[in-house]
């Protein structure tokens, strides 16, 4: 990330993948010493705020081309030879995007999709993961909260989730 001394407009770059969403940051000029603070800016991120589909449900599948393939709890990547496998589809990344399944005694709190590189060295997919229409790709700051019968497209194949 690249940001502009306000007071001599040198261009600072620093390592900001530490970095938390709206957190507030100081930096100090090299060039004229000067200090200042900024936020860090989220580009987009959609949350879907229906937990109704989590009442109850202690099971969460994909069902892939009329095959059901269960997610465990954590960490699920979608890709080639992973969690969750794709292996006929030459669109899809080896490790393409990722899926996370929190519980709570046993019950499934959320499941949450993202494409933000987090499973393979900061890198996003090649191709892009689409969430319930082909226009609506996800960039490296969104976070999806899945809801039950979402449909999700990761090269050319959909993956439909279902809460049991
Ligand atoms: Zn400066």
């Amino acid at each position: 990330m690249v940001i502009k001394c306000p007071k001599c407009s040198a261009n600072l770059s620093f390592d900001d993948l530490k970095i938390k969403e709206n957190q507030i940051i100081k930096l100090k000029c090299i060039k004229c010493k000067y200090t200042f603070s900024f936020k860090k800016k989220v580009e987009k991120t959609i949350i879907d705020n229906n937990f109704n589909n989590y009442s109850d449900n202690n099971k969460a599948y994909f069902l892939i081309n009329n095959e059901k393939i269960y997610l465990k709890e954590g960490e699920n990547i979608v890709g080639r030879n992973v969690d969750i496998n794709i292996n006929n589809d030459k669109y899809i990344s080896r490790k393409h995007c990722l899926v996370i399944l929190n519980m709570k005694n046993k019950k499934i709190t959320n499941v949450i999709l993202l494409d933000d590189g987090s499973c393979n060295n900061g890198k996003p997919s090649t191709n892009g993961t689409f969430y319930n229409n082909a226009n609506n790709r996800l960039t490296k700051y969104d976070q999806i909260i899945l809801n039950n019968n979402d449909k999700i497209r990761v090269g050319r194949t959909e993956m439909i989730f279902i809460l049991e």
